[in-house]
């Protein structure tokens, strides 16, 4: 395919100090060379793919406009299988602009959105999974999230739906066999067989997919953690010293306010989505205002409890029906206020929290909160909520896919079960087999890729 060059900014993930204006093109290298002086007149339509050169950026009239390395990769050992280019300047946003509207008076295009990484999957570099992976990596809130970007990006999830294909193609095939030979009466059985096996096997294999879908979104929403307790127990002082202990999570998300930004914090690379739903924060109301049950059923929404009691003063009954409305939920117990006289009966404390991790904290004093992040990273990532290693599925569009594949698979396995005529269940098969394709990009619609590219950032 041929393209032609463009240029944004990239910044690379964790290295918020140094700037890159990327090329990608035929005239990637040519462009670059024109505004380029090295030591000794180096030339870099000359040197050698993959090395990076000391040098400065010259405009029109020879003068140095900046002090660059420039990493010259020759296709198609690059990320889009074009001649890229990358000019490191270490001076900030405000001369990284000048050297990309220097290489855009040159010849480059500026690229739009997303676009590095469309010609990656145009040019046959990555399927479209992996590119959706970029695109998360991109928006990746968390270390944790970015880490299941990456494994998705190295393709686990390409690789399993690949396999899937391809166990369905073989009963396909064996289908056709049937249909062009159909005086064979015992290839029908064993297509019929087969079949059903096949399916069972393609059938179970989703449906784990999809189990783990679950904990992606987890891992890239963010847990939502609700604090819950009696007013004056110290939930708001909780909730901002999380908030200022850990770094709240920047995201480039379009549309997100500052305050959401706000409400996520990443402890010990698990992302938290504290709730702002007021009647749950504040559950003091609405235990009393809407009884057990249905403040049960607002607090499910959430992955996480933090329950607060108040170390100086006597349990109450509202404590008790705390106790009960979060049984069976991830809690995490915190007995706050620890520098004041004890009245909190800790016997009981500890008999209603046998379920659940115990911490205690004096958030005035700053004490028991490592305890706290200690007890949270244990149970997000060795507990309950176990992250495991698997293949996550967390992007929507996969999901939804999945749950659409899951339902053809079924129909296939309805219909062979009932002994409707194979090339009929042959319709579902092959339709669950598209569906499949449509999650690595396989047989996916134009006007689809250029959506799903057009929301990716620019310079990726
Ligand atoms: P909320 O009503 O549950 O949100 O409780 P707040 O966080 O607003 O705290 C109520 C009061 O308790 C405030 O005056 C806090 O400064 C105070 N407080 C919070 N944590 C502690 C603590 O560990 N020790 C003491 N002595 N006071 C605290
Ligand atoms: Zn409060």
């Amino acid at each position: 395919m041929e393209f032609d060059t463009i240029a944004a900014i990239s910044t690379p993930m964790g290295e918020g100090a140094i700037a890159i204006v990327r090329l990608s093109g035929d005239d990637a290298i040519q462009i670059a060379d024109k505004l380029f002086k090295g030591i000794g007149g180096k030339r870099l339509m000359e040197v050698a793919s993959h090395t990076i050169h000391y040098g400065h950026l010259l405009d029109a009239k020879g003068e140095v406009v900046e002090e660059v390395m420039v990493s010259v990769m020759k296709g198609p050992k690059t990320f889009t299988k074009e001649d890229v280019v990358e000019i490191n300047c270490h001076g900030g946003i405000v001369s990284v602009n000048r050297v990309l509207q220097h290489v855009l008076k040159n010849g480059a295009r500026l690229a739009e959105p997303g676009e590095f990484t469309k010609r990656a999957f145009l040019n046959g570099r990555i399927d479209l999974s992996q590119a959706e992976a970029v695109m998360d990596l991109i928006r990746a809130k968390t270390d944790r999230a970015m880490n299941l970007a990456l494994g998705q990006m190295e393709g686990r999830l390409s690789k399993l739906v690949r396999r899937l294909r391809q166990e369905i193609l073989e009963v396909l095939a064996h289908v056709e066999v049937n249909i062009d030979y159909p005086e064979y009466d015992d290839v029908e059985e064993m297509t019929h067989k087969m079949l059903l096996e096949k399916a069972h096997f393609v059938r179970e294999e989703i449906k784990k997919l999809l189990q783990t879908s679950e904990q992606g979104k987890i891992l890239r929403e963010g847990l939502s953690t609700a604090i819950v307790g009696r007013p004056n127990v110290g939930k708001s002082s909780l909730l901002n010293s999380l908030v200022h202990e850990n770094k709240a999570i920047v995201t480039d998300i379009p549309g997100t306010t500052r305050d959401v930004i706000e409400e996520y914090v990443n402890v010990r690379g698990v992302p938290l989505r504290l709730l702002d739903t007021a009647g749950i924060r504040e559950t003091e109301d609405i235990v009393e205002r809407i009884g057990v049950e249905r403040s049960r059923q607002v607090l499910n929404e959430a992955d996480l409890i933090l329950l607060v009691l108040n170390y100086s003063d006597r349990l109450t009954i509202e404590d008790e029906h705390l106790f009960e409305v979060v049984k069976g939920m991830d809690v995490i117990v915190i007995v706050n206020k620890t520098d004041l006289p004890q009245q909190i009966d800790m016997e009981r404390v500890n008999e209603l929290a046998k379920e659940h991790s115990l911490v205690t904290t004096s958030l005035l004093e700053d004490r028991g909160i490592d305890e706290l992040e200690e007890a949270i990273a244990s149970l997000f990532f060795a507990g309950s909520i176990d992250t495991g290693d698997l293949t996550y599925v967390s992007n929507s569009r996969h999901i939804a896919l999945l749950n659409i594949s899951l339902q053809t698979i079924e129909d296939a396995i309805e219909g062979a079960e009932m002994g409707t005529p194979i090339d009929i269940v042959q319709i579902d098969l092959t339709r669950t087999w598209e569906l499949l394709g449509e999650i690595i990009g396989d047989s996916v619609h134009e006007s689809l890729i250029d959506q799903l590219f057009s929301q990716f950032c620019l310079g990726k």
